[in-house]
């Protein structure tokens, strides 16, 4: 399966500097399972799983590091038999307050760019660049790029710059994320919070799923330079943002639970038994039908090979929308 057209225009020349840098580095990725990181994750229950992060790529040239928060099979049961619930609960008020589920949502975006000080390197990207951010995320759950239209679109309420040495990079798990999160998360459910910066671990970013009670810690945490225009070989076209927002409504990885069982919940990614890299076209590694989905944005591959959400995920993030994050 071949890159649709309009990709091809649009990112042409990542697609064709990136191929040799394929070969090389495709044996040094590996997953890290890290489901002690989740048992131990606190707030995390049965009933109603809190706080889960999900990571999304890793960087080229980083360590094999990734995914912290990569779910277990119990916890993807947890978590569904959460939202049946919360629809549950959300039909009966429903039915006494007359409130209809949305149909086209515009979610406002708060952005928080953490800098060491005020140099580049230390974090001052330029607000353009975020602007970018936004018009990429606007296109992607559009359905402009080649995928499936959502019923999602960002308007960006506000940038602020926060110069905290003590929060850069961002760690991934530590207090001082919790701190930073408490101090500056702005909004309600509906609220999406944008944490640039450095990040630990050779992280691309990271995001929590929704909740039925609004956490300090929900939102989304991205690297500053995988932003449009930044400086992240192969992961700068501001598919990390794309990629983390889809955790926030509520998307898994497409390579979730592997070939068995149901996989991501959704139903038209075809089942892939791992994480795909860079941009392996035709890569198929599921007995059951279709190639894998390494267009899809929810895999693992390098920006300028995923342009696509499915009616699936996109019908599962409306749902989760109005289980979780409507008003
Ligand atoms: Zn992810």
């Amino acid at each position: 399966m071949g890159l649709r057209p309009n990709l091809l225009t649009r990112r042409a020349a990542g697609v064709a500097s990136t191929t040799l840098a394929l070969l090389l580095s495709t044996a040094a990725v590996g997953v890290v399972p890290a489901a002690s990181v989740l048992s131990a994750a606190p707030g995390a229950s049965c009933a109603e799983p809190t706080d889960v992060h999900s990571d999304a790529r890793v960087k080229k040239g980083g360590s094999a590091k990734l995914d912290p928060n990569e779910l277990t099979a119990k916890q993807v049961r947890d978590r569904e038999a959460d939202l049946a619930s919360a629809l549950r609960e959300r039909a009966n008020f429903r039915a006494g307050a007359g409130a209809a589920p949305l149909a086209t949502v515009t979610i406002p975006v708060v952005v928080h760019v953490i800098q060491r000080d005020t140099t580049r390197a230390g974090g001052n990207i330029p607000d353009s660049l975020v602007t970018a951010q936004i018009d990429v995320l606007n296109k992607a759950y559009a359905g402009t790029t080649g995928g499936a239209p959502t019923a999602f679109g960002f308007q960006l309420q506000k940038v602020q710059h926060v110069t905290n040495a003590a929060w850069y990079p961002i760690v991934q798990g530590s207090s001082a994320e919790r701190q930073m999160k408490s101090s500056l998360r702005e909004g309600g459910k509906n609220t999406l919070n944008l944490y640039l910066g450095e990040l630990s671990d050779n992280l691309l970013g990271w995001a929590t799923f929704p909740t039925r009670k609004l956490n300090s810690m929900d939102g989304v945490v991205a690297l500053s330079e995988s932003l449009p225009g930044g400086t992240a070989t192969n992961y700068n076209q501001g598919d990390t943002g794309t990629h983390e927002v889809g955790h926030w409504l509520n998307l898994y990885h497409t390579f979730q639970g592997g070939c068995s069982g149901s996989g991501d919940s959704v139903t038209d990614t075809p089942a892939e038994s791992s994480p795909a890299f860079q941009c392996p076209t035709g890569r198929d590694t599921c007995t059951a039908a279709g190639l894998d989905p390494i267009t899809n944005f929810m895999d693992y591959t390098y920006d300028s090979c995923m342009y696509q959400f499915t009616p699936g995920q996109a019908s599962r993030m409306l749902t989760a929308w109005n289980a979780y994050r409507a008003a």
